[in-house]
């Protein structure tokens, strides 16, 4: 029988964020399989006390003796977020390029796991071999430092995974797109392209760092007072024009919230912003006056612990505000975080601090190919095969249209869980379903999203809680007077709630003896009900509601 060339994507097809995928090699029952990225997505407001979200790896965990190892593009949380959480479900090799390298390192670290044996370092435009895949990263431009597209190259044919890319002419920091080996990859054959879908609706080029750092010059150099930059610390070129920009306007800069300084210095470890001026302490930077200073800060999205939202809001330690500074925000308005970006946009206009974004000046540029990018590339590889991924279903379905207009002899929609074959066939189609979903990191816990412990907390965010305890008398009698405690209950008077909710089981209790477990739990059945209908009658709030029996 042939060998056969599969893909599946675990996360990231028909959502931004949460990237995974799998490609297989080998005989239909002994696929020999590589996961290429591993990354996570954030979880929002609905999800209570979650940070965290990643693809559920049970596919992969079930075949894990086969995973030869997880190849990373870039160090993107939505590639590598989920590594060090995961990883130890599945302990292979790890494969990234220095910088990279040194993120994952950092993770690791953090969950008191050493991976130096796994971890290997990978150099810009090296190769990796795993039989029988061939592995060639390909230098790609993006939003952060070396982001790579993957030749994957097998017995049958080759594949290239874009990863995360546009194409940016000067992307100030690291290289270039590698467009001379793109060619000559697109001259060998290509069966299929897997390629990044965020932009695809976005018309003509997604644009270069060098044209923002333009822009950026022109506008810092008419403000007169403090310039407060935000944008995000993975943005290195970003970070590199703001050193720039405050040489050139004769300021000092000084870096503002952790993940800024823990990327500058990864960046330097790795060799990178070099020429750049020195930056000043925060606590130092105090000292110089306001027409001298530009601070560079987290916090673009408005992330309540975020630094910019803390100086926003007067409370951070080193960085003052005052009328008449000014805040760059140098990053995209990501969809879903409007609302708290525009209410820290309101704080700060409102106090008479002027607001540069996106939507009112030229301070961000994406990271992701628009449509002329994506003509570009496919005109360099001439993919037969092109599969859609890192994009919502909106952006995937515009995608697959797209590479119709493109002539792409075979673009395969796909969405998580879809096993393509690639290989043997007429055409590659998605033949087989894996099982794919969410896990949430709650606590330190990778938890279902239908698990008991986040419906409770639902619950107990929306409706409060009860807690009554009665004690029963060796004889089987209850004792009067029992114990009430409640949170979350929105009572006018909490005497009244309580003496009103204590005559009520009473009234219950009296009716009950408590000889066996079966009298308890009917008991335990007929409280809950009555406490809850109470509540809901005085409070309209059905609280979570535990009854506890204590044999004295
Ligand atoms: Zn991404
Ligand atoms: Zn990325």
């Amino acid at each position: 029988m042939k060998d056969e060339l599969l893909f599946c994507p675990l996360g990231g097809s028909g959502e931004i964020g949460m990237n995974m995928n799998l490609f297989g090699y080998g005989q239909p029952s002994d696929h020999k399989w590589i996961m290429v990225d591993i990354g996570v997505t954030f979880a929002d407001d609905t999800i209570p006390g979650v940070d965290l979200i990643y693809p559920d790896p049970g596919f992969i965990v079930e075949r894990k003796d086969n995973l030869l190892g997880i190849v990373v593009t870039h160090a993107h949380e939505d590639h590598i977020g989920a590594i060090a959480h995961l990883w130890p479900k599945l302990k292979c090799k790890i494969f990234a390029t220095p910088f990279t390298a040194l993120l994952i390192r950092e993770k690791f670290k953090e969950k008191q796991i050493d991976i130096t044996n796994d971890l290997k370092i990978v150099e810009l435009n090296g190769k990796v071999s795993l039989d029988p895949f061939e592995i060639e990263y390909i230098t790609l431009t993006h939003s952060i430092l070396e982001p790579n597209g993957l030749r994957i190259q097998t017995p049958v044919g080759s594949i290239l995974h874009t990863g995360d890319w546009k194409v940016d002419p000067d992307p100030l920091v690291g290289d270039k797109t590698n467009e001379k080996r793109l060619k000559e990859i697109g001259e060998e054959g290509v069966l299929a392209m897997i390629c990044d879908s965020t932009n695809v609706m976005s018309a003509g080029k997604a644009g270069s760092e060098l044209d923002v750092r333009k822009s950026m010059l022109n506008i810092m150099s008419r403000l007169n007072k403090r310039i407060i930059i935000t944008s995000f610390a993975s943005n290195v070129a970003r970070m590199e024009t703001a050193f720039y920009c405050a040489e050139q306007i004769g300021r000092q800069i000084s870096l503002v919230g952790r993940s800024m300084h823990r990327i500058y210095k990864a960046a330097r470890q790795c060799g990178y912003l070099k020429n750049t001026i020195e930056p000043i302490d925060a606590r130092e930077a105090k000292n110089f006056s306001r027409e001298k200073i530009v601070y560079l800060c987290t916090g673009s999205q408005g992330e309540p612990m975020g630094a910019m939202m803390r100086i926003s809001s007067y409370v951070h330690p080193d960085v003052f505000i005052e009328q008449g500074d000014a805040v760059i925000f140098s990053s995209k308005i990501i969809p879903g975080n409007e609302k708290k970006l525009y209410k820290l946009h309101n704080q700060l206009v409102k106090d008479g601090i002027e607001v540069i974004s996106e939507e009112n000046e030229f301070v961000h540029v994406s990271g992701h190919p628009n449509r002329e990018d994506l003509k570009e590339m496919y005109q360099w590889v001439k993919p037969k095969c092109v599969i859609p991924v890192h994009g919502e279903h909106r952006h995937m379905i515009e995608h697959i249209s797209f590479a119709k207009e493109m002539q792409v002899p075979h673009p395969v929609q796909v969405e998580n869980g879809d096993i393509v074959k690639l290989f043997p066939g007429d055409k590659p189609e998605v033949y087989d379903k894996a099982p794919s979903g969410r896990l949430y990191l709650d606590g330190n816990v990778s938890i279902d999203p239908d698990s008991q412990s986040l419906k409770d907390r639902k619950n107990l965010s929306a409706n409060g809680y009860l807690e009554v305890t009665i004690m029963i008398t060796p004889k089987g009698n209850i004792h009067n007077d029992p114990i009430l405690s409640f949170r979350g209950i929105p009572v006018e008077d909490k005497d009244d709630f309580t003496y009103g909710l204590i005559e009520e089981i009473e009234i219950i209790s009296r009716t009950f003896k408590v000889g066996s477990k079966q009298q308890e739990h009917n008991l335990i059945d007929a409280l809950k009900i009555a406490c809850r209908k109470f509540s809901k009658e005085r409070t309209g709030k059905k609280p979570y509601t535990n009854i506890n029996l204590v044999r004295i």
